[in-house]
């Protein structure tokens, strides 16, 4: 196959227009263009006033490569097509005495159990939370009723946290093996739309990510997998520091020598417990502040000028970084453009802001989170579990600045940067359900993100036309964007640093951020379970990097 970029059509093309472009980039009679794939379909909206194109790289198989190939040296928008297809390191020719355990079914958990059940392993998922429709049943009584199910919420349950998102699908991480093309597939064959696989910056939303996860956990089962809810692990058995089995909260004992860790970064009980059994447990950074909310016409006027509300292209989204003067860098996180404001904790009396999406990005606001990064080494030294405490520390003031009922805390914008408590709404109407209490947000968070996200505003003001204004609306708190811990793994088995046989992976275990990257993750230790399982030697070449 050839790959070709720099394919440029207007938003309005006409159907036919990308394979005329091709056949004459190839400079090839159209007999001989036999198929193509659309790898990529990005736009640039960066001159706001000039046409918005969309731009393409493309995959063609053409009936002499070679002779095309050789015609095309000097173009540099022309090369051979990498060869993206996955290929499973092992296939268990027979049943195994030993099943692999994996403790949690967000993305992480599911990519890993359905890579073991493809490879012939047979694997058990164990999962805190409930399955997906009686999850979102239980998600819904906080969001309507002010009822939270500390078992099953927006942090737990089958689909994990990424359940109720955006469904965003991207991901900086480096990708060699293409396992995130695997992640996507899997994710089409399973119902996803199939523009996920070539759009720049592909989403899935909520509502159809739920019956994609059903469709998934239904092939885990056909492939002989296990897949238990309510199933919550309490304990690990280590013995001589080799995992030899999990312990459920009813007191079940499940043996096995090969158990992942894909937690997720709110099952604080497990991590506790895996400090206190000797598993080795590091801080690591994360992010504190608020969401913020504005109508999604402003940030499409802003970013696409005339062009905004073109449905080529869709609800528009940003991504902001302020590096304040007290040495504190702030930024957007986890932007949900047309999307709504959540109430995403998972324990009683608390209180954690963070933005989801449906597939059509078609509700009035735009979020994201306004957050300030904060390290261990400054913020929270002492104990591994430091930057747990302070999350919990955090999220109890939020639940008594929001009244203790479950409504978020708020204040306007303005005020926010005046620094006096807000008392009544302007235009922009907050989304978080089941309510918001306005006041003064300045106790919500260490003095110095205040500091910093009060002079990150008017800078974003900059940025985006009306990202400052007087009654945009901020909410909080947004505690949980990322493992405040790292469960360290060998970089060449992603075995646990002293216990043989425990994989952590994932956002808990500090080595995914996002729905893309923990799938990839799943898949990296399934991979590295199924060498173990199966004696198969991991050569240099096929070595796994760390993220
Ligand atoms: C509201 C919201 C919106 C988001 N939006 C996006 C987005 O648009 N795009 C994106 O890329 N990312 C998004 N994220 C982040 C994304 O969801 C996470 O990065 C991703 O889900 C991490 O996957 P994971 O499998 O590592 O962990 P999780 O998805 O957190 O899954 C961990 C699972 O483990 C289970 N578990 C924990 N402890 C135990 C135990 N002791 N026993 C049994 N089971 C256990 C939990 O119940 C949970 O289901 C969002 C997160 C939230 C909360």
């Amino acid at each position: 196959m050839i790959r070709l970029s720099e394919l440029s059509l207007p938003l309005d093309h006409p159907a036919d227009a990308l394979r005329q472009l091709l056949l004459q980039r190839l400079q090839i009679p159209a007999a001989d263009l036999l198929d193509y794939t659309v790898y990529k379909r990005s736009y640039d909206a960066r001159k706001k006033n000039a046409a918005i194109v969309f731009v393409y790289i493309v995959d063609a198989t053409v009936r002499d490569e070679v002779t095309t190939l050789q015609r095309l040296a000097d173009d540099r928008h022309v090369m051979p097509a990498p060869d993206m297809h996955y290929y499973p390191v092992a296939q268990a020719q027979h049943a195994l005495p030993e099943r692999p355990v994996i403790v949690g079914f967000g993305p992480c958990g599911l990519f890993a159990a359905l890579l073991l059940a493809q490879m012939g392993l047979k694997p058990i998922v164990l999962e805190r939370g409930r399955d997906v429709r009686r999850r979102t049943r239980d998600t819904w009584a906080l969001w309507r009723g002010k009822v939270l199910t500390p078992e099953s919420n927006v942090q737990f349950g089958e689909g994990g946290a990424g359940l109720f998102s955006d469904g965003k699908l991207y991901s900086q991480i480096k990708d060699p093996k293409f396992f995130g093309r695997k992640v996507m597939q899997e994710f089409v064959r399973a119902g996803a739309p199939p523009e996920i696989l070539y759009v720049n910056k592909p989403h899935i939303g909520t509502f159809r990510l739920t019956g994609v996860v059903e469709t998934m956990r239904e092939e885990i089962i056909a492939l002989g997998g296990e897949v238990r809810f309510e199933s919550r692990v309490s304990d690990v058995l280590i013995n001589n520091g080799q995992i030899e089995g999990v312990v459920l909260s009813d007191g079940e004992t499940i043996a096995s020598r090969h158990v992942v860790l894909a937690l997720g970064h709110s099952s604080r009980d497990t991590f506790r417990l895996l400090h206190a059994r000797g598993v080795f447990i590091e801080p690591k950074p994360f992010a504190v502040g608020f969401r913020i909310e504005h109508p999604q016409s402003l940030i499409d006027l802003a970013r696409l000028g005339p062009h905004a509300g073109h449905p080529a292209i869709g609800a528009a989204d940003y991504k902001l970084v302020h590096h304040a003067s007290n040495g504190r860098a702030v930024y957007s996180f986890c932007m949900c453009p047309g999307g709504t404001v959540v109430a995403a904790t998972s324990e009683p009396n608390r209180v954690v802001t963070n933005g989801m999406s449906q597939y059509s990005r078609k509700e009035r606001n735009a979020n994201a989170g306004i957050v300030v990064g904060i390290s261990p080494a400054e913020d929270f030294p002492g104990s591994p579990l430091a930057g747990i405490a302070l999350q919990e520390q955090l999220e109890s003031i939020a639940f008594e600045l929001g009244g203790r009922d479950y409504c978020a805390p708020g204040q306007l914008v303005g005020d926010f940067i005046r620094g006096q408590a807000s008392t009544h709404l302007g235009a922009v109407l907050p989304s978080y359900q089941p309510g918001v209490t306005l006041g003064d947000l300045a106790p919500a968070l260490p003095d110095y993100a205040i500091t910093a996200i009060r002079e990150a505003l008017p800078a974003f003001g900059k940025q985006i036309r009306g990202f400052d204004r007087e009654d945009a609306i901020l909410t909080g708190v947004e505690t949980r964007t990322s493992s405040p811990i790292r469960i360290t793994r060998d970089a060449q088995s992603l075995q646990s640093l002293n216990t043989r046989g425990l994989y952590p992976a994932g956002e808990g275990a500090g080595y995914a951020g996002g729905i893309l990257s923990a799938g990839v993750d799943g898949i990296k230790v399934a991979e590295a379970i199924a060498r173990s399982m199966l004696g198969i030697e991991l050569s240099p070449a096929a070595s796994i990097d760390r993220p």
